[in-house]
């Protein structure tokens, strides 16, 4: 049999009702045989994340405030969730635990894992599975780096042993034993690494989102799910902004060739996005995945003459950026122009001391800053084999009477990135996205 690791994030199991959901889906396909759990959410736009209740709690117990209200706000909403669900579960127990762990010398990282571990027993007790606790098989180094080899090796072992467990997501342990988690969101990594310890198919991970968005719908109105997305293409759109799982998730199942499926616990019936290692035919004549942007970009520009045949400018001009420590985003050139475009807020600490050695160790005619850019990416595997989508891009722009800034693709033609106007950026997402609807296709 075939296996499929399934992930829930938090809204997903965020009271007895959403648990019950998860349940139905997951007893739905016997291959489900892995379930990796999130503390439970938001159930309403005002309502507050167990894990956010637990470094609360940690926080006033440090700060020697009284932590008993947010205590016993914590111990509610397990408490209605067990009820509902009408499971055995000893909550006074697991609450003294915690208590008794704030009253001494509390660890915020143990505190905020005990919401995935409260969670995945009560489910684990709802589904009749086998609970797992991911300090005995989910590994961190002193650094707080995965130990891969540790835990691909224990968990395997663990998990050929069961056949049907429920694994709490976002923590693991150090070598000294004590809990570490992994950064916030972490639960997809942890699915991420149950999926390749598992050798599961595929790995499903179930949110209340139908899919990731080709555009950001605060935005555009009504964009399309995209069905299918490589990995590239992922990394590409993420790093411009667009969210829709943990950084670190696509690693463990990118290198195992695991596709992910984004799903939706409210609408099961919907297939979601596949996150892939290369498109399928189906979306053969696709050309643009999706578009994603961020504000807060500045340009330096730079002007020498002759600087074309100053052998090793660039380099010192690099050089002078990495010696400060800062990674940039774009470095577009002309023959005797230059500029690097960064991100403002990490750019800023570093400005005057950066524009200073450019104008010591470079000698430029010209040197300015320009802040409050944007960048907007044009995302597809599908551009290297088409012709004419840049040209509707800019036709795009132009008709909403926007200036391009700058323009830049990538040698790959995975992308066609675009600096604009701060001022211009929704109206230039809006026009490319109307643009490109047909391409997506
Ligand atoms: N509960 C953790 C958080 O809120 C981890 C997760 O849900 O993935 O960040």
């Amino acid at each position: 049999m075939n296996t499929i690791t399934v992930k829930f994030g938090g809204t997903s199991l965020a009271s007895a009702a959403q648990i019950q959901k998860a349940a139905a889906i997951i007893q739905a396909d016997p291959a489900r045989r892995y379930v990796v759990a999130s503390a439970p959410g938001k159930r309403t736009k005002e309502d507050i994340k167990v894990t956010d209740l637990l470094y609360r709690c940690f926080n006033e117990a440090e700060d020697g405030e009284d932590f008993t209200g947010t205590l016993t706000k914590i111990h509610d909403r397990f408490a209605d969730i067990i009820r509902e669900l009408g499971v055995d579960f000893d909550l006074e127990g697991e609450i003294a635990v915690l208590k008794s762990h704030l009253e001494h010398k509390p660890s915020p990282d143990y505190m905020a894992s005990r919401g995935e571990y409260m969670n995945s027993k009560i489910i684990a007790a709802y589904l009749g599975y086998t609970f797992i606790d991911a300090a005995e098989v989910i590994f961190f180094q002193e650094n707080g780096a995965l130990d891969e080899q540790r835990t691909y090796q224990t968990l395997s072992m663990r998990l050929m042993g069961e056949e049907r467990a429920v694994v709490p997501g976002f923590y693991g342990s150090l070598p000294d034993g004590t809990i570490h988690t992994f950064s916030r969101g972490g639960s997809d990594v942890t699915g991420a690494i149950v999926a390749r310890a598992s050798a599961s198919s595929l790995y499903e991970n179930w949110t209340d989102v139908s899919g990731m968005l080709s555009a950001d719908p605060r935005i555009v109105e009504n964009p399309r799910v995209i069905d299918y997305i490589t990995y590239t293409e992922l990394r590409e759109l993420s790093y411009m902004g667009a969210s829709v799982l943990h950084e670190d998730a696509v690693f463990p199942v990118r290198k195992a060739g695991i596709p992910i499926n984004i799903r939706n616990t409210n609408a099961p019936e919907d297939p979601g996005t596949m996150i892939v290692a290369s498109l399928p035919a189906v979306t053969g004549r696709r050309t643009v995945t999706g578009i994603a942007g961020k504000k807060g970009f500045s340009s330096i520009h730079i002007e020498k003459s002759m600087m074309n045949s100053e052998v090793g400018f660039v380099a010192k001009l690099l050089k002078i950026f990495a010696d400060e420590g800062l990674s940039f985003e774009h470095c577009p050139s002309g023959i005797d122009t230059i500029s690097i475009v960064i991100n403002t807020a990490s750019f800023t600490p570093h400005r005057d001391a950066i524009l200073h050695r450019i104008r010591q160790d470079l000698e430029p005619d010209v040197v300015a800053v320009e802040d409050g850019l944007a960048l907007i990416a044009v995302v597809g595997q599908g551009m290297v084999y088409s012709k004419g989508t840049a040209a509707k891009i800019f036709a795009a722009l132009a008709g909403s009477g926007v200036n391009i800034r700058m323009i830049d693709q990538g040698s790959s033609e995975l992308n066609i990135i675009i600096s604009v106007d701060e001022l211009d950026f929704e109206t230039s997402l809006r026009g490319i996205y109307h643009a490109m609807e047909g391409l997506m296709k």
